[in-house]
């Protein structure tokens, strides 16, 4: 891009830190005495280049419009000659005569006059419009492009140059031949300079490494919040300010010092100049865009319209007219874009009034912008020289700022997100919870009552009519359940509680409970337990128990011929770690291929014949995967159809130092429950009956509490080998009685009694005093077990 177009375009981005210090290196300027060239000569003999290391070759040059000369062409001369400021476009002025206007072919001629010769000397030379050739003391130094005189002979191309001099005499004849027949500019805006080799050159990579950090840091700015975009929530201002520093990336390699013509240099001209121009449209879009989603009340829409309608009106000039006519929309566009900014200013001033996310920070961004393009208008109209640290550091903390505010608004719209989410998980788990517990209490007497009728020898031709009822009874109770457990778990408010375990006695455990369901199958159910793992491991039992339980189950119930295999090998193990793969592999009916990755979505069963024939809710391997994933373990099924499933998973565990207590199992024998003396706390009088049935029939004298402060009183005054806790009830509930039990010395084993199949309860009971819990409807043996346990 040319460079009013430049400047003035960052002059939209950057304007007031920049005053103050371009004020600065513009008095400094000032104090210094520099030559300029008078007609044709500057005298340089005061000069000293180790002093001063650099000297721009501006003033009057001799012009001759129209015309190729070469030194001896000139020298030739005799008619007068004719002067015209360098550096100065061919802006339709005239000289000596001649219109001098944008398009054709002219050559300048200077004659620097140096105090000794100075052979380490070099010459930088900006880009001109727009090609030219170089030639000192009548020898050819360099070119850009091609000079022609007319469109067809001449090439244009744009790329700064510092070259060696090795002069040999006190004199330098600079002739440059310069020609344009493309661009809406001709000529040369930009200064020549002479200078030391050593400083021209650390200006020349000093200014590439600013433009190449620049440009990458912008790039991967632009690929971070794209990434953010995509994976994250999808902020529209996030998108906009992605596709703003990826496209204002490119300007920092291909516009004002044309870093990306260094890196590739045989680039065509014509394809950078379209770029330049199009990312300059397509950067001012987006950033109008970003700062409308920033600040939405605040920003006007017909402004957004209007720079949008702009902007690609004169994407699609630059995309299909040629350079003399596309390149003359920079300098008005710029003054849009420098309104535009102004106006964005202004929002961002009425946002910070209103109190918006992060208005503040954008203010002090903009300032930044604003002091950068100040500075680049103050050099661009040389009251003061371009300082690229500043840009480099003002549009640095530009993007910083930005990308600042960017995060702070998305992680507060993350955590907005998620305080809703939570508590819409938390209501429906209430919801749940409330709903669970009106429904069990019923079932949990028909359950009980159930177990009791069916143990209590019924007439012979209520047997299967009781069995029915059983497993229906049981059937909604699993469903709930696994409904509860579900939605516990998908809220994520699943905490692994992890304990010792010895893994041997937990999988022999799992297959005697399902014993008895083979053998009513008529199936095998093996254990294939490798001896090589250790006994004793850190792990959530009881997850892990469900997650087996669950994989059995389902193998158990959709294998009718052969049977099911539940392994557990050692994968690695280390002093303290050892990895155990699970595997559960059935000769069942197998799982088609194109339902094997639904079966595990909730609600899911592989056909809906399914539960017609084996009954199921398709909520077991949802639980079971999720409590995996949980874990970050992946659950993995092979299955051929009519041949059987294997699911596997491998799990690393901490391999534990505790020695286990002695088991249920273990004690089972030694306790004899007649004449013991227990306390059943409970509201529910059907829970009362139902408990006080099977306690009265092992013999168990029991004596009731209502609600907990009962129970405080009862204990106080009489004494009992153990106490059966609900949970909820009124007056006092079953936590805040057993606390005050503990506080008040009682030692008696307190076992709870809970409707709540929610694992947390377990953590609750324990930090309570509470001994154990049993969740109703008990098993009757589990509550046997139970209370022998503490008994003994
Ligand atoms: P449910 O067993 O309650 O229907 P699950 O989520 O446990 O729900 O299983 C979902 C479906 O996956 C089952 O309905 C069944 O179609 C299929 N499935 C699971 N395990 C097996 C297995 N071992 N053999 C054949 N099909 C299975």
């Amino acid at each position: 891009m040319n460079r009013i177009s430049t400047s003035s375009f960052k002059f939209f981005f950057t304007l007031p830190f920049v005053l103050i210090i371009s004020l600065g290196v513009t008095i400094n300027a000032f104090g210094k005495e520099i030559p300029i060239a008078k007609k044709g000569i500057l005298d340089l003999r005061g000069w000293n280049f180790s002093e001063q290391p650099a000297i721009n070759l501006e003033g009057e040059w001799e012009f001759y419009w129209k015309e190729y000369l070469s030194l001896e062409d000139i020298e030739s001369r005799q008619e007068s000659k004719v002067y015209r400021q360098f550096p100065k476009l061919w802006q339709n002025d005239s000289v000596g005569g001649n219109l001098i206007t944008p398009e054709g072919y002219a050559t300048h001629r200077l004659k620097v006059i140096l105090s000794s010769i100075t052979p380490e000397l070099s010459i930088s030379i900006p880009q001109l419009y727009s090609s030219y050739f170089l030639f000192i003391n009548g020898d050819f130094v360099t070119s850009n492009g091609h000079v022609g005189v007319s469109k067809e002979t001449s090439l244009p191309h744009w790329q700064p140059q510092t070259n060696d001099l090795r002069v040999t005499s006190d004199t330098l004849d600079i002739i440059l031949q310069i020609a344009n027949f493309r661009h809406s500019k001709g000529g040369a805006s930009k200064n020549l300079a002479i200078g030391t080799k050593d400083f021209l050159q650390s200006v020349n990579k000093r200014t590439q490494a600013f433009d190449l950090i620049m440009g990458s840091s912008l790039f991967f700015i632009g690929l971070f919040f794209m990434v953010l975009y995509w994976f994250g929530r999808h902020e529209k201002q996030i998108l906009y300010f992605s596709l703003f520093s990826l496209f204002y990336s490119y300007r920092s390699i291909g516009s004002d010092t044309y870093t990306l013509h260094y890196l590739v240099p045989d680039i065509p001209w014509i394809l950078t100049l379209r770029l330049e121009y199009i990312t300059m449209y397509l950067s001012a879009v987006f950033f109008v865009f970003y700062s409308y989603h920033l600040y939405k009340a605040e920003t006007s829409r017909l402004f957004v319209k209007v720079s949008l309608g702009l902007g690609v009106t004169l994407i699609i000039i630059s995309l299909f007219f040629p350079p003399s006519v596309f390149t003359n929309f920079a300098t008005p566009y710029s003054i849009y874009v420098l309104l535009s900014f102004i106006y964005l200013f202004y929002t961002y001033v009425l946002a910070t009034a209103y109190h918006r996310i992060g208005s503040k920070l954008s203010l002090v961004s903009t300032l930044f912008l604003f002091l950068t393009i100040s500075h680049t208008i103050l050099a661009y109209l040389g009251i003061t020289e371009p300082v690229r640290t500043l840009y480099f550091i003002g549009f640095q903390q530009f993007f910083f700022f930005q990308s600042i505010i960017l995060f702070y608004r998305y992680t507060l719209n993350l955590e907005l997100a998620k305080k809703k989410a939570e508590r819409a998980a938390q209501s429906r788990s209430d919801f749940l919870s409330m709903i669970s517990h009106e429904i069990r209490t019923p079932l949990n007497a028909v359950i009980g009552l159930t177990n009791y009728l069916i143990s209590d020898k019924p007439k012979e031709g209520h047997v299967e009519d009781l069995r029915t009822l059983k497993f229906s009874a049981e059937h909604l109770h699993v469903l709930i359940n696994d409904v509860l457990d579900y939605s516990k778990l998908d809220a994520g408010k699943i905490e692994f509680e992890m304990r010792d375990v010895n893994i041997r006695q937990l999988a022999e455990n799992i297959i005697r409970a399902f014993e008895s369901k083979a053998i009513e199958k008529g199936i095998y159910l093996k254990l294939n337990f490798d001896d090589k793992i250790p006994n004793r491991i850190i792990t959530d039992g009881l997850r892990l128990s469900q997650i087996l339980t669950n994989l059995i189950g389902n193998a158990i119930k959709f294998t009718s011929t052969g049977g099911v295999t539940l392994s557990l090998l050692r994968v690695t193990s280390s002093m303290r770690k050892v990895a155990i793969k699970f595997l559960v592999e059935d000769t069942g009916i197998g799982i088609p291929k194109d339902k094997q990755s639904s079966i595990f979505d909730s609600f899911s069963q592989a056909s809906s014949s399914t539960t017609r024939e084996f009954g199921g809710t398709g909520l077991g391997l949802a639980i079971t995967k999720r409590i995996l994933d949980l874990q970050n373990i992946k659950i993995n099924l092979f299955s051929q159809e009519s041949k059987g499933s294997r699911f596997y998973f491998t799990q690393a565990f901490e391999i534990s130092e505790i020695q286990v207590l002695p088991s249920a199992t273990e004690v089972e024998e030694k306790v004899d429950l007649a004449g013991k003396n227990v306390l059943l706390v409970e509201d529910n009088p059907v829970n009362v009956m139902v408990a006080k049935r099977f306690l009265s029939k092992w013999k168990i004298n029991v004596d009731v509490a209502e609600n907990g402060r009962e129970a405080i009183e009862k204990t106080a005054s009489s004494k009992y080998d153990l106490i059966l806790m609900d949970l909820q009830m009124p007056v006092m509930d079953g936590y805040d009685a057993s606390s005050e039990l503990r506080k008040q010395g009682l030692k008696t084993p307190i076992v709870a009694l809970t409707a709540s199949v929610m694992l947390d309860v377990g953590d609750k009971v324990f930090s309570c005093g509470m001994n154990d819990y049993i969740t109703k409807p008990f098993d009757p043996d589990d509550l046997y077990n139970k209370i022998k346990l503490q008994m003994g």
